[in-house]
């Protein structure tokens, strides 16, 4: 279901899909793309959405880097797929 976007937005303002309210074109950043010339959300949650999507980076760089040392580490044979012995069966 989409959101409803107010049809009572004063001249000057944007509905800032993100927050759900209107505010005016001064707290939006620019955007070439966009019909209006205007971001889709408001600076405030620009900079939130920014700043979630550079935690996730940063969280999955550290994961990644992680696994590499540990690559690095451990003799290739770790990789080799498990084979339980015989006496597990
Ligand atoms: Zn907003």
């Amino acid at each position: 279901m989409a959101k409803r976007i107010p049809t009572d937005v004063p001249q000057g303002h944007k509905w800032c899909h993100q927050c759900a309210t209107s505010k005016p074109h001064s707290a939006f950043y620019r955007n070439k793309r966009s019909p209006d010339g205007l971001l889709y959300c408001c600076k405030p949650c620009t900079k939130a959405t920014r700043e979630r999507t550079e935690e996730y980076h940063r969280i999955i760089e550290e994961v990644l880097q992680e696994s590499r040392e540990m690559a690095a580490r451990c003799p290739p044979k770790v990789y080799e797929p498990y084979i339980p012995p015989l006496s597990v069966w």
